[in-house]
Protein backbone atom coordinates (compact mmCIF):
# COMPACT_ATOMS: atom_id res chain seq x y z
CA UNK A 1 0.00 0.00 0.00
CA UNK A 2 1.12 3.46 -0.78
CA UNK A 3 1.47 6.18 1.80
CA UNK A 4 -2.24 7.20 2.59
CA UNK A 5 -4.26 8.44 5.23
CA UNK A 6 -7.38 6.22 5.73
CA UNK A 7 -10.47 7.51 7.35
CA UNK A 8 -13.01 5.18 8.78
CA UNK A 9 -16.80 5.91 8.59
CA UNK A 10 -19.49 4.11 10.59
CA UNK A 11 -22.61 4.92 12.77
CA UNK A 12 -22.60 4.05 16.40
CA UNK A 13 -22.35 -0.06 16.44
CA UNK A 14 -20.90 -0.21 13.16
CA UNK A 15 -17.75 -1.55 14.34
CA UNK A 16 -15.99 1.33 13.12
CA UNK A 17 -13.66 1.31 16.20
CA UNK A 18 -12.32 -2.38 16.23
CA UNK A 19 -12.45 -2.49 12.28
CA UNK A 20 -10.07 0.62 12.30
CA UNK A 21 -8.16 -1.17 15.23
CA UNK A 22 -7.85 -4.39 13.23
CA UNK A 23 -6.45 -2.69 9.73
CA UNK A 24 -3.99 0.01 11.58
CA UNK A 25 -2.70 -3.88 13.20
CA UNK A 26 -2.89 -5.80 9.84
CA UNK A 27 -0.99 -2.63 7.57
CA UNK A 28 1.82 -1.69 10.49
CA UNK A 29 0.41 2.17 10.62
CA UNK A 30 -1.03 4.08 13.44
CA UNK A 31 -4.50 4.36 14.65
CA UNK A 32 -5.48 7.89 15.41
CA UNK A 33 -8.50 7.92 16.96
CA UNK A 34 -9.52 11.53 18.06
CA UNK A 35 -11.61 9.58 21.11
CA UNK A 36 -8.53 8.10 22.25
CA UNK A 37 -6.76 11.43 21.74
CA UNK A 38 -9.25 13.31 23.86
CA UNK A 39 -9.36 11.48 26.56
CA UNK A 40 -5.59 11.02 26.65
CA UNK A 41 -5.25 14.84 26.04
CA UNK A 42 -6.98 15.63 29.55
CA UNK A 43 -4.39 14.21 31.31
CA UNK A 44 -1.45 15.72 32.65
CA UNK A 45 1.88 16.09 30.71
CA UNK A 46 -0.65 16.65 27.31
CA UNK A 47 1.13 18.66 24.47
CA UNK A 48 -2.29 20.34 24.96
CA UNK A 49 -1.86 24.70 26.53
CA UNK A 50 -3.01 24.08 29.95
CA UNK A 51 -5.96 26.21 29.33
CA UNK A 52 -7.70 23.92 26.86
CA UNK A 53 -6.67 21.21 28.85
CA UNK A 54 -8.59 22.63 31.83
CA UNK A 55 -11.98 23.44 29.62
CA UNK A 56 -11.65 19.50 28.56
CA UNK A 57 -10.92 17.98 31.72
CA UNK A 58 -13.98 20.73 33.32
CA UNK A 59 -16.53 19.28 30.35
CA UNK A 60 -16.53 21.62 28.09
CA UNK A 61 -17.38 20.83 24.34
CA UNK A 62 -14.27 20.44 22.44
CA UNK A 63 -13.67 23.03 19.66
CA UNK A 64 -13.02 21.88 16.41
CA UNK A 65 -9.76 24.01 16.68
CA UNK A 66 -8.31 21.32 19.44
CA UNK A 67 -9.59 18.56 17.33
CA UNK A 68 -7.96 19.73 14.58
CA UNK A 69 -4.86 20.40 16.20
CA UNK A 70 -4.71 17.12 18.18
CA UNK A 71 -4.70 15.09 14.73
CA UNK A 72 -2.51 17.39 13.34
CA UNK A 73 0.11 17.25 15.58
CA UNK A 74 -0.57 13.47 15.84
CA UNK A 75 -0.11 12.77 12.33
CA UNK A 76 2.77 14.85 12.10
CA UNK A 77 4.96 12.49 14.07
CA UNK A 78 7.35 9.92 11.70
CA UNK A 79 5.00 7.27 12.77
CA UNK A 80 2.64 8.51 10.43
CA UNK A 81 4.90 8.72 7.64
CA UNK A 82 3.53 5.69 5.30
CA UNK A 83 0.10 6.04 6.02
CA UNK A 84 -2.42 6.08 9.20
CA UNK A 85 -5.83 5.18 10.17
CA UNK A 86 -8.12 8.41 10.83
CA UNK A 87 -11.02 6.95 13.61
CA UNK A 88 -13.35 9.54 14.38
CA UNK A 89 -12.39 12.48 12.43
CA UNK A 90 -13.21 14.29 10.28
CA UNK A 91 -17.04 14.88 11.32
CA UNK A 92 -17.80 18.08 9.78
CA UNK A 93 -16.97 19.30 5.85
CA UNK A 94 -14.86 22.04 7.96
CA UNK A 95 -12.81 19.47 9.21
CA UNK A 96 -12.99 17.18 5.95
CA UNK A 97 -11.83 20.61 3.98
CA UNK A 98 -9.00 20.77 6.87
CA UNK A 99 -7.52 17.04 6.32
CA UNK A 100 -7.50 18.32 2.80
CA UNK A 101 -5.07 20.97 3.19
CA UNK A 102 -3.09 19.58 5.77
CA UNK A 103 -2.33 16.30 3.63
CA UNK A 104 -1.63 18.75 0.45
CA UNK A 105 0.86 20.97 2.56
CA UNK A 106 2.84 17.43 3.43
CA UNK A 107 2.16 16.28 -0.19
CA UNK A 108 0.33 13.31 0.49
CA UNK A 109 -2.34 13.27 -1.35
CA UNK A 110 -6.37 12.53 -0.77
CA UNK A 111 -7.25 10.51 1.27
CA UNK A 112 -9.30 7.11 1.05
CA UNK A 113 -12.65 7.07 3.66
CA UNK A 114 -14.07 3.90 3.93
CA UNK A 115 -17.23 3.79 4.94
CA UNK A 116 -18.99 0.86 6.88
CA UNK A 117 -22.87 0.46 6.10
CA UNK A 118 -24.50 -1.62 8.19
CA UNK A 119 -28.30 -2.83 8.58
CA UNK A 120 -30.36 -0.28 11.43
CA UNK A 121 -31.95 -3.93 12.52
CA UNK A 122 -28.21 -5.26 13.11
CA UNK A 123 -27.31 -1.96 14.61
CA UNK A 124 -29.89 -1.90 17.29
CA UNK A 125 -29.05 -5.64 18.54
CA UNK A 126 -25.91 -5.02 18.83
CA UNK A 127 -26.85 -1.71 21.35
CA UNK A 128 -30.20 -2.44 22.50
CA UNK A 129 -28.78 -5.91 23.66
CA UNK A 130 -25.86 -5.17 25.62
CA UNK A 131 -26.06 -5.98 29.02
CA UNK A 132 -22.52 -5.38 31.53
CA UNK A 133 -21.93 -7.28 35.07
CA UNK A 134 -21.87 -5.03 37.42
CA UNK A 135 -19.73 -7.08 39.38
CA UNK A 136 -16.99 -8.37 36.90
CA UNK A 137 -17.49 -6.07 34.30
CA UNK A 138 -17.77 -8.79 31.80
CA UNK A 139 -19.96 -7.66 28.64
CA UNK A 140 -22.99 -9.70 27.04
CA UNK A 141 -25.47 -9.34 24.24
CA UNK A 142 -29.08 -10.73 24.92
CA UNK A 143 -28.82 -11.71 21.33
CA UNK A 144 -25.52 -12.51 20.22
CA UNK A 145 -23.57 -13.39 23.43
CA UNK A 146 -26.54 -14.50 26.57
CA UNK A 147 -25.77 -15.52 29.29
CA UNK A 148 -27.07 -19.04 30.30
CA UNK A 149 -29.86 -17.80 32.59
CA UNK A 150 -32.10 -14.71 31.79
CA UNK A 151 -29.80 -11.00 32.70
CA UNK A 152 -27.88 -12.90 35.17
CA UNK A 153 -24.21 -13.20 34.75
CA UNK A 154 -22.65 -16.56 33.88
CA UNK A 155 -19.84 -16.15 36.63
CA UNK A 156 -20.95 -14.52 39.17
CA UNK A 157 -24.99 -14.52 38.97
CA UNK A 158 -25.27 -10.84 39.61
CA UNK A 159 -28.38 -9.37 37.65
CA UNK A 160 -26.81 -7.19 34.46
CA UNK A 161 -27.14 -3.77 33.78
CA UNK A 162 -27.88 -1.81 30.80
CA UNK A 163 -26.57 1.24 30.24
CA UNK A 164 -28.89 4.17 29.53
CA UNK A 165 -27.70 5.02 26.52
CA UNK A 166 -28.49 1.80 25.25
CA UNK A 167 -31.75 2.01 25.33
CA UNK A 168 -33.49 1.73 22.26
CA UNK A 169 -35.09 5.83 22.44
CA UNK A 170 -31.62 6.55 22.95
CA UNK A 171 -29.67 4.85 20.78
CA UNK A 172 -32.54 5.61 17.53
CA UNK A 173 -31.27 9.66 18.42
CA UNK A 174 -28.07 8.98 18.28
CA UNK A 175 -28.52 7.08 14.59
CA UNK A 176 -30.04 9.81 13.27
CA UNK A 177 -27.69 12.12 14.95
CA UNK A 178 -24.86 10.31 12.82
CA UNK A 179 -27.28 10.22 9.84
CA UNK A 180 -27.43 13.97 9.23
CA UNK A 181 -23.82 14.88 10.64
CA UNK A 182 -22.43 12.33 8.09
CA UNK A 183 -24.63 13.38 5.01
CA UNK A 184 -22.30 15.84 3.67
CA UNK A 185 -19.14 14.48 4.91
CA UNK A 186 -20.00 11.27 2.61
CA UNK A 187 -21.07 13.32 -0.58
CA UNK A 188 -18.18 15.09 -0.74
CA UNK A 189 -15.52 12.19 -0.75
CA UNK A 190 -18.06 10.20 -3.05
CA UNK A 191 -17.85 13.30 -5.34
CA UNK A 192 -14.60 12.94 -5.51
CA UNK A 193 -14.49 9.31 -5.67
CA UNK A 194 -12.95 9.03 -2.56
CA UNK A 195 -15.95 7.08 -0.31
CA UNK A 196 -15.52 3.42 -0.36
CA UNK A 197 -18.52 1.91 0.57
CA UNK A 198 -18.21 -2.14 2.92
CA UNK A 199 -20.97 -4.10 3.72
CA UNK A 200 -20.49 -4.21 7.60
CA UNK A 201 -23.24 -6.93 8.27
CA UNK A 202 -20.97 -9.66 7.84
CA UNK A 203 -18.43 -11.60 10.10
CA UNK A 204 -15.81 -9.70 11.50
CA UNK A 205 -13.15 -11.47 10.06
CA UNK A 206 -14.56 -11.34 6.53
CA UNK A 207 -15.16 -7.64 6.52
CA UNK A 208 -11.61 -6.99 7.45
CA UNK A 209 -10.63 -8.76 4.67
CA UNK A 210 -12.75 -6.91 2.14
CA UNK A 211 -11.32 -3.32 3.71
CA UNK A 212 -7.41 -4.98 3.17
CA UNK A 213 -8.40 -5.70 -0.80
CA UNK A 214 -9.68 -2.43 -0.68
CA UNK A 215 -6.95 -0.71 0.66
CA UNK A 216 -4.81 -2.60 -1.85
CA UNK A 217 -6.82 -2.02 -5.10
CA UNK A 218 -8.65 1.04 -4.17
ZN1 LIG B 1 -20.17 -10.91 36.57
Amino acid sequence: MKAQAVIFLGAPGAGKGTQAREMANRLGIPHVSTGDMLREAVRAGSPLPEAVRARMAAGELVTDEVVCALVEERTRRPDCANGFILDGFPRTLAQAEFVDRMLAERGQGSPLVVNLEIDRDLILKRLTGRRTCPVCGRIYNLYFNPPRRDEVCDVDGSFLLQRADDQEAAIRQRLMAYEKETQPLKAYYRERNLLRDVDGNGSRAAISDEILRLLKDP
